[in-house]
């Protein structure tokens, strides 16, 4: 049984890498159970892939463990990408997760507003980076989930921006998936399907 933290304390991040990970000999730790009185890093990648390796890297050091992060957002080609890695602080908001994403979710709709429709197509991109405590980055992996933004946010299951991203070929958005069919499709679930295929077939 191999134990990896996930450096992250978003528990519906912690329950979709759980639940795709359930298979194999992995026990997936959270930073909240951890206990830690640790700083934030200073994510100032400019990549989701920059940010997931400072993570990754970051919490491997501190903890001395064998680390899994991801960095994730929205990209919104109406847009010019963004939020894109701002994704968690669109809005310049502070206060708990659901005040954050309310706050982010009203800004995105309103900077929509003066784009045309065909600016609404837009997709989840993650980024994941698998380190070791000596420094080194083991494995890195990508997973991207398309969708069309919407301006009456429909469903109540996920976070962030998944009541407004609607999947076409479902007729319903992220937040009207179950948490396994979210997991089939999503940015998370792709990458972390595409790490679980390089721990298989490495020798980490
Ligand atoms: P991170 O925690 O730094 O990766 O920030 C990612 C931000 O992107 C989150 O706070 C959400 O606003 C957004 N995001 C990432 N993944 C998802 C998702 O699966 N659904 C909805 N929003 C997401």
């Amino acid at each position: 049984m191999r134990t990896v933290l996930l450096a992250t304390s978003n528990p519906h991040k912690l329950d979709e890498v759980r639940q795709i990970l359930a298979p194999t000999e992995t026990t997936v730790l959270g930073l909240d159970s951890l206990g830690l009185d640790l700083e934030e890093p200073v994510e100032d990648g400019t990549t989701f892939a920059e940010n997931a390796r400072i993570k990754a890297l970051y919490y491997a050091r501190h903890t001395d463990r064998m680390c899994l992060a991801d960095d994730s957002g929205l990209v919104v080609d109406g847009l010019g990408g963004a939020p894109g890695i701002h994704s968690a602080r669109y809005s310049g908001v502070n206060g708990p997760r659901d005040v954050r994403d309310r706050a982010n979710n009203e800004k995105l709709v309103g900077e929509l507003e003066s784009i045309p429709d065909s600016g609404r197509s837009a997709r989840f991109v993650c980024a994941m980076c698998f380190a070791d405590p000596e420094g080194r980055v083991l494995l890195e992996s990508t997973g991207t989930f398309e969708g069309v933004i919407v301006d009456v946010p429909r469903g109540t299951n996920g976070f962030g921006y998944d009541p407004h991203f609607m999947v076409p070929s479902l007729g319903r958005t992220a937040a009207e998936l179950s948490p396994e069919e979210k997991n089939e499709l999503s940015h998370r679930g792709r990458a972390t399907a595409n790490m679980l295929a390089l721990l298989r077939s490495s020798k980490v």
